[in-house]
């Protein structure tokens, strides 16, 4: 039902360019390597970079070390934050990684994506894949998915 709602506003953009969200193919390889590694964690980081383009992959440690959910260190958090501020980058958004479920948010996520400006992107590894979405949370609702380009 969520999903269905996603759609009709993703409809609405017909320029698809304007929203195209990419990663630089070095940082793809990198998130699926720490998710593959720390599975069957969650993994998680925030996604750096500008214009919409991810360069960084900001690791983070999931303090919570468990395959449903996951949360930051604080202590990355500031770091991160003092990172891309020393370098003048922007976080496009936070990730994490669903190792057997799909790449869309849990009840809790949605519960826990309080930032509308951010992006939660969520990489599945369900099924041996490697699926990726961004999703812009309002409310506790999702009011826009993305897929993710990789270049
Ligand atoms: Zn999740």
């Amino acid at each position: 039902m969520r999903f269905g709602i996603t759609q009709k506003v993703n409809d609405l953009f017909t320029d698809n360019t304007r929203y195209m969200i990419i990663i630089k193919q070095q940082v793809w390889e990198e998130i699926i390597a720490q998710a593959k590694r720390e599975a069957p964690e969650e993994s998680c980081g925030y996604l750096i970079g500008n214009d919409d383009v991810i360069t960084e992959n900001y690791k983070m440690e999931n303090i919570d070390h468990s395959s449903e959910h996951f949360s930051f260190a604080p202590k990355d958090q500031f770091s991160a934050i003092r990172y891309v501020r020393s370098k003048g980058l922007q976080i496009i958004g936070n990730w994490h990684s669903h190792p057997v479920s799909p790449s869309r948010p849990s009840e809790e996520d949605l519960r826990l994506a309080n930032d509308p400006d951010i992006r939660y992107f969520i990489l599945s590894l369900a099924n041996g894949d490697t699926v990726f979405n961004a999703f812009t949370v309002r409310q506790g609702k999702v009011v826009k998915k993305e897929e993710v380009t990789v270049e």
